[in-house]
């Protein structure tokens, strides 16, 4: 093992974790064991939670909220804690990082890089802790005073995929805490260990015992039992759109819980003539191939206006075949594994239907052996046309779709031509293009002459069936509270009965 990088080559034995309740590790008699989908070895073994382990989390999340250990504090105290998680996640990146690319296939560097923004997202959620207020009324006459609060919601379910296990995890966890929520999280049973990691964390920077707790086991058990929960007053569920559909019929079916649902994408770039094209084409090898495409944001439509869509689809191609797809722990790997086998034999599937459709292969097209782990090339099809499997489904994968256009209403309309409605791009150098696109495509994130850039003041979310509400930032605290109206009598009151 290198000394200056000992991390970088796979450990000699699965390592275990408990799950975490009321500040306190606990074991189980069932474990479930995660085989590195990069290399094909055993990595961690976690703990396959009881609903009598769920139920205990949900207690203790209870309790620790009605006492007011944690609602009861200052902003600026909670603020305190979020910004110690910021400087220990600073000193245990790279650690973090490891067992991140480990459970999940994505590349070291990119790893890290995720790590570094939710150090950010940990800043951003402190300064939002001491921020957060509600509002007054001055207008009510000179008998009323109004005032609106902000209180926190209660017991958060905090249910999150396998794509990004910390990074979609740590842009909510700072917001909750911000707003004095207390949480249950149930990770992915695939990529659960730094969702347990960061129980570590914060309790080393002085979270009370109880607010935040982790189950683990299969989202089927934990995940269903979680979304039903008569005692949790709110879940966020980030994930596919018909587990989305399932938690929205738990939440009516129990005590209907609050939802913040982040969902599933087929997410345009719309690329014009105009667009300065060796940008546009990095841009969208970037927004296909990053993360493998298993990203919900990822830009999986190509909408190329139709006087360059060859020449732009052929410079993209180039791009795309220059990828370095490899072991996500060699330094120099752009593209990783393929996190699960399901994900792997779906998008093999997905690039077979597309061939059989007609679509045109121009990058990519199928597995790439490196003797051990799952690969995909990142994959390029033309001549899609838009009733296709290919161009209407969210893949998950490295597979971009290229449709073609030749008005700016046809881009328009293209773009919109989805139940989903996350992200979309536009690549021109117009101003009047650019700003008619992004106010007329449905999708909560928007981004004009670059893709997947922001932090975490800036709100996530869907419109259509990408989801409800909106994480990150003020309004991803706000999103966690309730608002209450309070109204103040000035004076003698006008009775009723004289
Ligand atoms: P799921 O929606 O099944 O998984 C997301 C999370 O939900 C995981 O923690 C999972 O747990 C949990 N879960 C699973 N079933 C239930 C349930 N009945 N009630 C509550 N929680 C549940 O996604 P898949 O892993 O099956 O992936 C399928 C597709 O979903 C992908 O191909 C992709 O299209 C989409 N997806 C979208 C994501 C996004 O960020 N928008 C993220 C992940 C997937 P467990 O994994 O332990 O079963």
């Amino acid at each position: 093992m290198d000394q200056k990088n000992p991390h970088l080559s796979t450990p000699t034995a699965a390592r275990n974790f408990g799950f975490f309740v009321d500040g306190q590790w606990r074991d189980g008699t069932e474990r479930f064991e995660r085989a590195s989908p990069g290399h094909g070895t055993p990595v961690t073994r976690t703990v396959r939670c009881t609903v009598e382990d769920l139920n205990a989390a949900v207690a203790a999340a209870r309790l620790a909220f009605e006492d007011r250990r944690w609602s009861g504090l200052s902003g600026a105290a909670r603020a305190g804690v979020l910004l110690r998680v910021a400087e220990i996640l600073r000193r245990r990146r790279d650690e973090i990082a490891y067992w991140e690319v480990l459970e999940n296939g994505k590349p070291i560097s990119q790893a890290r890089g995720e790590i570094d923004h939710c150090i950010a997202c940990f800043e951003v959620g402190a300064g939002a802790a001491r921020m957060l207020h509600g509002d007054s009324f001055n207008s009510l006459g000179d008998d009323l005073f109004g005032m609106v609060l902000h209180e926190p919601i209660g017991v958060v379910g905090l249910i999150t995929p396998w794509n990004f296990p910390f990074l979609i995890l740590c842009e909510r966890v700072p917001f909750i805490l911000a707003s004095g929520c207390t949480m249950v999280v149930k990770p992915s049973e695939v990529t659960s260990a730094t969702t347990l990691l960061l129980a570590e964390v914060l309790a080393e920077a002085g979270l009370p015992a109880g607010v935040y707790n982790v189950v683990t086991g299969s989202g089927r058990v934990i995940g269903q039992a979680l979304s039903e929960h008569p005692d949790v007053d709110m879940l966020s569920f980030t994930g596919s759109t018909a587990v989305g559909r399932s938690c929205v019929h738990a939440a009516a079916d129990s005590n209907f819980k609050k939802l913040g649902l982040e969902l599933g994408g087929k997410n345009p770039i719309i690329v014009f003539s105009d667009a300065d094209l060796e940008d546009a084409a990095d841009g969208a090898a970037f927004g296909i191939s990053f993360n493998t495409g298993q990203c919900c944001v990822s830009s999986s439509r190509l909408i190329v206006e139709r006087s360059v869509a060859a020449d732009f689809e052929k410079l993209l191609a180039e791009k795309m075949a220059k990828i370095r797809v490899g072991d996500p722990l060699d330094e120099a790997t752009q593209v990783g594994a393929i996190t699960t086998e399901a994900q792997n034999a779906t998008i093999l599937d997905y690039i077979a239907r597309g061939k059989a459709a007609g679509a045109r292969l121009l990058a990519g097209g199928g597995p790439i052996d490196l003797g051990r782990g799952q690969y995909i090339a990142p994959t390029l099809f033309s001549g899609v046309s838009r009733d296709m499997p290919i161009a209407r489904d969210e893949i998950f994968g490295p597979v971009l779709c290229s449709m073609h256009f030749d008005t700016v209403e046809e881009a328009i309309q293209l773009a919109n031509d989805t139940v989903y409605g996350l992200a979309a791009s536009v690549w021109t150098k117009n101003i009047d293009k650019a700003l008619t696109v992004s106010r007329r495509v449905r999708a909560g994130r928007f981004w004009v002459n670059t893709i997947m850039a922001g932090g975490p003041e800036m709100p996530l979310g869907g419109f259509k069936q990408s989801g409800w509400g909106r994480e990150a930032g003020m309004y991803g605290v706000e999103e966690y509270t309730q608002v209450k109206s309070v109204h103040v009598e000035i004076g003698k009151r006008t009775h009723w009965i004289a």
